[in-house]
């Protein structure tokens, strides 16, 4: 039975129809209404009543968000599109819809996404990090992302850069201090977003470049920067694999299409992950801008009218 998944994204909302198998029958999309709360909640509600016409019934949905539900009041809160922190967004669209709709994370859903039928699809425990304007990440393990109490698993993007200053490069290009917007200093999300990558750049050579350019770069300025990149990148997953030992990674977002980090960080993160040999694989996302939208819509997975316990 085919199940709605909508992606909640600062500039746009997109909404996709899709069946059991994974196949997208009817896609909508939209500009988000930018710090109008309630237009933002009636856009996202039309979408899905424009899709449950094309379904021809009240389809299930579920809808991934920037930051995320705290559990303890049902307020959002994290959210990089601040108009809905503090918000009952659940409890709004609920009340707009009915009975049916769930929330997560749109890391989270990304990271469902890839291991329902993406690059993780049949591993036992997997890990999705997003490197794009932001960093996040969700941890999936047999076939369900794990949540918890603060809503906030797979968060790493906001822990601090592991050993930084201790590569010769951070210290010769003397990179500052970075504060973060959430009050922290030297966040993983500070070096490791598009953002990072070219503040990163500019520190080392004084050139201001976009994130796109770097990443495309064969000069050798450009590649020493996507060197760096790729030593802050494996000391930060090696963190992830000493806690969880996922048996995949994969990388999504606008930095994930650096071909390179798919070779040089597996050949990086030896040295800080407390095992002799690292078995876990690092892999681009399969379902690439569409796996936040489709982790949404697997909030309500293809096996739920016959498995009791989701
Ligand atoms: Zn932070």
């Amino acid at each position: 039975m085919s199940r709605i998944g909508v992606d909640l994204g600062g500039t746009k909302v997109e909404a996709i129809l899709i069946d059991d198998n994974g196949i997208v029958e009817a896609r909508e999309r939209i500009a988000t209404p930018r710090f109008e709360y309630e237009a933002t909640v009636e856009t996202v509600a039309r979408l899905v009543e424009t899709l449950d016409q094309s379904a021809g019934r009240r389809c299930r949905v579920g809808a991934g968000t920037p930051g995320a539900v705290e559990p303890s009041t049902g307020l959002m809160k994290n959210c990089n599109s601040t108009w809905l922190n503090r918000r009952p967004l659940l409890g709004d669209l609920t009340r707009r819809l009915g009975e049916r709709v769930r929330l997560a994370n749109d890391a989270d859903c990304f990271a469902l996404s890839e291991s329902v039928d993406g690059a993780a699809a049949g591993a036992h425990t997997s890990f999705g990090v997003i490197l794009g304007t932001g960093v996040g990440g969700g941890f999936v393990a047999h076939g369900r992302l794990i949540q918890g109490p603060n809503g906030i698993s797979g968060e790493w993007g906001h822990t601090p850069l592991p050993y930084f200053r201790s590569d010769a490069d951070e210290l010769e290009g003397r990179l500052d201090d970075r504060p973060c917007y959430c009050g922290r200093v030297n966040c993983v999300e500070t070096f490791l977003s598009g953002p990072g990558l070219a503040r990163t750049h500019n520190a080392l050579w004084g050139e201001a470049r976009e994130p796109r350019d770097i990443a495309a770069a064969t000069d050798p300025n450009g590649r020493r920067t996507v060197e760096l990149y790729c030593r802050q990148l494996a000391r930060s997953l090696a963190q992830i694999v000493n806690v969880i030992d996922p048996e995949i990674i994969v990388l999504g977002g606008g930095v994930s299409e650096i071909s390179a980090l798919y070779r040089r960080v597996p050949e990086l993160w030896g040295p800080y992950v407390f095992s002799e040999s690292v078995n876990t694989r690092l892999l681009p996302a399969v379902h690439g801008a569409t796996s936040g939208v489709r982790g949404a819509a697997w909030l309500w997975p293809a096996d739920y009218n016959s498995d009791s316990n989701h």
